[in-house]
C-alpha cells in the first residue's frame, strides 16, 4: 500500500507501532537531508562536487591521500555543524520508550548519537566520518588535530605506528565491518516492524537487511518522498517528507 497523505500515514503508522513489539530502525541518507546534509542523488549534491574517494584510490599515493582530506574538510566546513532534526528526534524517542532496540544506519554523520540514541543502539554500516583511525593499530585520532597538522604541512595525518589515517568510513572497496554487520543481523531477525527511512535501498549489502526482516516475517515499512528499489516488497510505503510523517513520533508524549 502506498501512501502520500501525511495525516493518513501517520495514523497507519501510528497503528503499526503500537501493535509491534520490537522495531528495527534503519536510515539512509534521506534522514539527514532536512539537517541540512545532502544525500547522493540530490541535484546539485555537494557530494558531487567532493565525491568520497574509493579505497584502492586512497591507498595508491600520498597525493591522493591529500585531495582526499581537501575533499574531507570540504565538506566539514559545509555540513560539519548539521543537527538531527525530528526524524532522528522520533527514532530517539522511540529507542527511549523501548519500542526500538536497534537504528541500523547507513549514515556516516553521527547524527542518531547526537539524538540521544545510545552508542550501543546505533549500528553504523558504514562507518563514522567524525573522527578517523589508524588503518594499521586501529588507534582513534580526532579530525581537529589532522586537520591541524595538515593546514600547517600540507601533510596527511599519520599515525605515531607509522600506519596510515584515514576517516573511519567504510570507504567503497573497503570490506563491511564484520562486528557491526552481525549485529545488524540480529537485531533485523528480533524485530517484528522494520522501518527503512530515508534509503534509496540500492546499496548492497546494508540493502538486503529491509528484506531479510520481511522474509523472517516482520512487517516492511518504507519512508522515502520518492519510489526506492524495495517498494514492492513492503507492507506500507509513506512516500512523504521524512520530518513530516515522523515529526509527531518525536513529541515526549506521543507514544502513550
Ligand atoms: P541515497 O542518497 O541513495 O538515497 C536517499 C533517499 O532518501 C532518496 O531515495 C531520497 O528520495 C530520500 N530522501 C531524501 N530526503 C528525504 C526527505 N526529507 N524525506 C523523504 N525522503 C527523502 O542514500 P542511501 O540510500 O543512504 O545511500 C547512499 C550512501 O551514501 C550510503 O551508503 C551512505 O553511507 C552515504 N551517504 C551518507 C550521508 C550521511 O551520512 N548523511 C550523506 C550522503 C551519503
Amino acid at each position: 500500500m502506498i501512501v502520500s497523505d501525511v495525516a493518513e500515514g501517520q495514523a497507519l503508522l501510528r497503528e503499526l507501532v503500537v501493535e509491534s513489539d520490537c522495531i528495527a530502525g534503519f536510515t539512509g541518507a534521506g534522514i539527514s537531508t532536512e539537517s541540512g546534509i545532502p544525500d547522493f542523488r540530490s541535484k546539485n549534491s555537494s557530494w558531487h562536487r567532493h565525491p568520497p574517494m574509493p579505497f584502492d584510490q586512497f591507498m595508491a599515493s600520498e597525493d591522493a591521500r591529500v585531495e582526499a582530506w581537501k575533499r574531507k574538510f570540504a565538506m566539514d566546513d559545509m555540513h560539519g555543524g548539521a543537527r538531527p532534526n525530528a526524524g532522528h528526534r522520533a527514532l530517539a524517542n522511540l529507542v527511549a520508550r523501548g519500542r526500538m532496540n536497534a537504528v541500523i544506519t547507513q549514515n556516516i554523520d553521527g547524527l542518531h548519537v547526537a539524538s540521544g540514541v545510545p552508542e550501543e543502539q546505533v549500528i553504523e554500516l558504514h562507518g563514522n566520518g567524525t573522527y578517523a583511525t589508524c588503518l594499521v593499530c586501529g588507534i582513534r585520532h580526532e579530525l581537529k588535530d589532522i586537520r591541524q597538522r595538515f593546514e600547517a604541512t600540507g601533510k596527511p595525518a599519520k599515525c605515531l605506528c607509522g600506519g596510515i589515517v584515514k576517516t573511519a568510513t567504510i570507504s567503497f572497496g573497503q570490506s563491511m565491518p564484520q562486528e557491526a554487520m552481525q549485529r545488524a543481523q540480529v537485531a533485523t531477525m528480533q524485530c517484528d516492524l522494520f522501518l527503512a527511512i530515508g534509503s534509496s535501498l540500492v546499496v548492497y549489502p546494508a540493502a538486503g537487511f529491509p528484506l531479510l526482516a520481511k522474509d523472517n516475517g516482520a512487517k516492511l515499512v518504507i519512508i522515502n518522498r520518492e519510489e526506492t528499489a524495495l517498494d514492492e516488497a513492503a507492507d506500507l510505503v509513506l512516500r512523504t517528507g521524512i520530518g513530516d510523517v515522523l515529526g509527531p513520533f518525536a513529541e515526549p508524549g506521543s507514544l502513550n
